[in-house]
């Protein structure tokens, strides 16, 4: 589209609505995140690190136990990868296992696995094969399991929940070939039949996971738009489709650089018929179900990138010990030992923010769609940076596949599969880009929610005076109190050295980072949601204070283990994490002050408008 088409203005603003009117507005439980963003420091919140109950505990290990040794007898993951299938013996196993209703409760016949021993399930499968943690992970965080046990009613459940213990696949439909990150773009339609009774389904899904070979999708649609106020409303219709229904077809499975056991492509429904019964949580509820579908259901990649990366720290370990260059084993070169020390501290930090999330689902006294974004954020980024840098430690050998590396009689170490298979954790369920725009509209919630009032000309010119001075009065004592020592500090100052010093700075470091975000809100007031670079920075800060404080917290927690052994160790780790994200906060702040967003964004409309068109020369097009 032609940037300076006229009506971009006005499509921006009209996806913005939808996503707006689709977001959870209230907040009924502390979050962690928000506190950072608004200069505080909830310790509280997250320290002790909360423990796994010791019989919770147990149902994990021996589930796990019984899954590795499955998956180990059964499934070649280099044999998926070639073959391009997950065997169906494999799966049969998996299911009888109750692979498919890990999270389901265990009156609907599931195994009723907490949050945190189904992440643990699917970090131990992505650390052996990446389709099948996808399968088993898209089925039951997104598919099905998730939102039909959160908003389904109890025929619904009965319904439903049981099939997925007998090994019933599903998957979650939204993307379309028009509508990936915006699901304002969507055209699949649902239209009521003229008794009410039933919804006709046209349209095409694109890339859903498993779709090709779900028995049960969930099946985001337009159903007839309201009005409301004189003015159309788009309305988004969650609904649960059996693919056995006529006119559903798998129309094309597409291919891709890695996942190759995941079968996924171009779905087709051609006058598809749903009974009105199969809605989920109401009519026009289909993109608020999907947001919080993904407040949990996001906790899940976090598992599994986490799983690969450890995986990935094995390999490095005995690689960079075993191999010899230059008169001395590769770690020993402080490139490469640099490389070492940062993939552990990241890869303790991915462990530290995944298990934290986790146990803050199960124990749902907190609001954690922040976090969970973070979360997701963070550790799609960082092991991505993990597996490349196994990637380069492998030197040649990180390009050649497992089987050939077997073949010529070496370690079959899966690094040019786990860098295939993992790439595309940054896009799904959010990219990173949309990550950052999420979490940077609900970190100015508190301040949007006080001023909007106010910068709204359509409203009363003396109500706007009114509001003005009780936000001036409420921002004055804000202002104070960032200044003045905060209650947090006394949470702190019994810490040990070093993490003492890493919190003080987190404290510190919240109250310059909602101060700098306030002031760029009055620059730039409106503009600020467009200025998304400045945007991306506030919540990289906060990102990294989040990952800080969950690593010191978990580094914490190793003391009192009786792994005493690694507990200095795990200092260590926070320790250097935290040293290295101090270093990138400080640049970040200084990005903020001094940048070339302005010269950037010139080069790039003219690149748009084909200013740089001759740059593209003595190539082949
Ligand atoms: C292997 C795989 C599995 C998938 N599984 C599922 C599934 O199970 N269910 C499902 O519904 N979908 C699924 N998807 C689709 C996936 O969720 C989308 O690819 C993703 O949401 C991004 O949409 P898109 O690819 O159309 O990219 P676009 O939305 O077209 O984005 C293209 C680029 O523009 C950026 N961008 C877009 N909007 C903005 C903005 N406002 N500001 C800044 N940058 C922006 C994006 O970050 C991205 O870099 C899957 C995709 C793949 C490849």
């Amino acid at each position: 589209m032609d940037m300076f088409d006229k009506n971009i203005g006005k499509e921006k603003l009209a996806s913005l609505e939808l996503a707006e009117a689709s977001r959870e507005k209230e907040w009924n439980y502390p979050s962690f995140v928000r506190e950072l963003f608004h200069g505080r420091l909830p310790w509280n919140l997250i320290y002790p690190f909360p423990e796994q109950p010791e019989a919770d505990k147990e149902i994990g290990t021996e589930y796990l136990e019984k899954l590795e040794g499955f998956l180990r007898a059964h499934l070649d993951p280099d044999e998926v990868d070639k073959s391009g299938e997950i065997p169906y013996e494999v799966i049969k196993g998996l299911a009888d296992l109750g692979a498919f209703a890990m999270k389901i409760p265990q009156e609907y016949d599931g195994l009723g696995l907490s949050q945190l021993n189904y992440n643990r399930a699917i970090h131990l499968i992505a650390s052996y094969c990446g389709s099948t943690a996808v399968l088993l992970s898209a089925h039951q965080s997104i598919g099905v399991p998730t939102p039909l046990s959160l908003f389904g009613t109890e025929e619904q459940k009965k319904k439903y929940l049981p099939r997925f213990r007998k090994g019933a696949i599903s998957g979650f439909a939204l993307t379309e070939p028009d509508a990936g990150s915006d699901p304002r773009t969507m055209k699949t339609s649902a239209t009521p039949t003229e008794d009410g009774k039933y919804y006709i389904i046209n349209g095409e899904k694109l890339w859903i996971t498993n779709g090709n070979i779900a028995d049960i999708l969930i099946v985001m649609a337009q159903t007839p738009a309201k009005i409301e106020k004189g003015k159309e409303k788009k309305q988004i219709t969650a609904f649960i489709v059996e693919t056995n229904t006529p006119g559903f077809q798998a129309a094309y499975r597409s291919s891709f650089m890695g996942l190759h056991g995941v079968k996924l492509g171009l779905l087709k429904f051609n006058n598809v018929r749903v009974p009105r019964e199969n809605i989920l949580l109401g009519e026009g509820q289909g993109l608020k179900l999907a947001f919080l579908t993904l407040n949990t259901g996001r906790l899940t990649v976090p598992a599994a990138v986490a799983g690969m990366s450890k995986l990935c720290l094995m390999i490095v370990r005995k690689w960079s010990k075993e191999r010899r260059q230059w008169g001395l084993p590769i770690g020993e070169h402080e490139l490469v030992a640099s490389k070492l020390a940062a993939m552990s501290a990241n890869t303790f930090a991915m462990d530290a923010v995944t298990w934290l999330t986790s146990h803050m689902a199960d124990a749902k006294k907190l609001d954690i769609r922040l976090e969970a974004a973070m979360a997701k954020l963070f550790c799609t980024e960082t092991s991505w940076k993990v597996i490349d840098d196994t990637f380069q430690i492998r030197g040649g050998r990180g390009f050649e596949t497992s089987p050939s590396l077997k073949g010529r009689g070496e370690a079959g170490y899966p690094v040019e599969r786990m860098f295939r298979d993992s790439r595309v954790n940054l896009i799904i369920e959010g990219t990173s880009q949309i990550m950052r725009l999420f979490i940077a509209r609900e970190a100015l919630d508190l301040h949007l929610k006080r001023i909007i009032s106010i910068m709204d000309t359509k409203v009363p010119i003396l109500k706007r005076i009114k509001d003005a001075l009780s936000v001036g009065i409420y921002y004055l004592f804000w202002f104070l109190r960032l200044w003045l020592p905060s209650f947090a500090l006394r949470d702190i100052a019994h810490l040990p050295i070093p993490i003492k010093k890493h919190m003080l700075f987190v404290q510190q470091t919240t109250k310059r980072l909602a101060m700098t975000m306030f002031l760029k809100m009055l620059i730039h007031q409106q503009r600020l949601e467009s200025r998304q670079n400045i945007l991306a920075r506030f919540v990289d800060i906060g990102t990294d204070l989040f990952v800080m404080s969950c690593a010191c917290s978990y580094g914490l927690s190793f003391s009192k283990k009786e792994l005493n052994s690694q507990a200095g160790s795990a200092i260590e780790l926070a320790d250097l994490f935290c040293s290295q994200a101090k270093v990138r906060i400080a640049r970040t702040f200084e990005d903020i002050r001094r940048n070339q967003d302005k010269a950037a964004r010139r080069v790039a409309q003219n690149f748009l408008a084909g200013g740089y068109v001759w740059l593209e020369n003595e190539i082949i097009k």
